[in-house]
C-alpha cells in the first residue's frame, strides 16, 4: 500500500455537491468522469497527493444508488494505491479479506481498480487502485 490515494463521498447530486466542494476546497475539480458499467457519474478534487471522489448514481440499482437509499449521502469508501494490484489482491485474500466480484477492472481516473467488503474491514469498504500504464 503506498498512499491514500482518494476518499469517495456518495452524493445525491454531483451538481450541487461539486458547487459546494468547489466553495469549500476553493477549488473546481479537476475532471469528470462517468462510469457507465458501475452506474455512476464522478468528480475528482485533487488535495495535495490525495484526492476527493465525488459519486452520484446514474441509474436505478446501481451500487451507489444502493448505498444511498440505505445509509444517504456521506463517506463511501477510501482508495488505497498499490503498486501491483494483483499482489495485493491474493495477499489480502490469503488474510481473509473479501474481495467483491473477481479481479480488477477498468474504474474511473484511467485506473485498475477492485473493492473489499465492508464486512470484512470494520465496517469500511476498500477500494485498491493502480495506475493503467
Ligand atoms: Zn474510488
Amino acid at each position: 500500500m503506498l498512499r491514500i490515494e482518494h476518499i469517495g463521498i456518495a452524493v445525491n447530486s454531483l451538481e450541487e455537491a461539486n458547487a459546494k466542494y468547489e466553495k469549500l476546497l476553493g477549488r473546481p475539480p479537476y475532471k469528470t468522469e462517468s462510469v457507465s458499467s458501475e452506474g455512476v457519474n464522478t468528480s475528482f478534487f485533487q488535495m495535495g497527493e490525495s484526492k476527493l471522489e465525488l459519486l452520484e448514481a446514474s441509474k436505478e440499482n446501481s451500487p451507489i444508488r444502493r448505498f444511498l437509499d440505505k445509509n444517504g449521502e456521506g463517506m463511501h469508501h477510501i482508495a488505497f494505491e498499490v503498486q501491483d494490484i494483483h499482489v495485493e489482491i491474493a495477499r489480502l485474500v490469503g488474510e481473509g479479506f473479501e474481495l467483491i466480484g473477481d479481479g480488477p477492472k477498468a474504474g474511473a481516473d484511467n485506473k485498475l481498480v477492485c473493492f473489499f467488503h465492508p464486512r470484512s474491514t470494520n465496517g469500511l469498504l476498500i477500494e485498491l487502485c493502480q495506475d493503467k500504464q
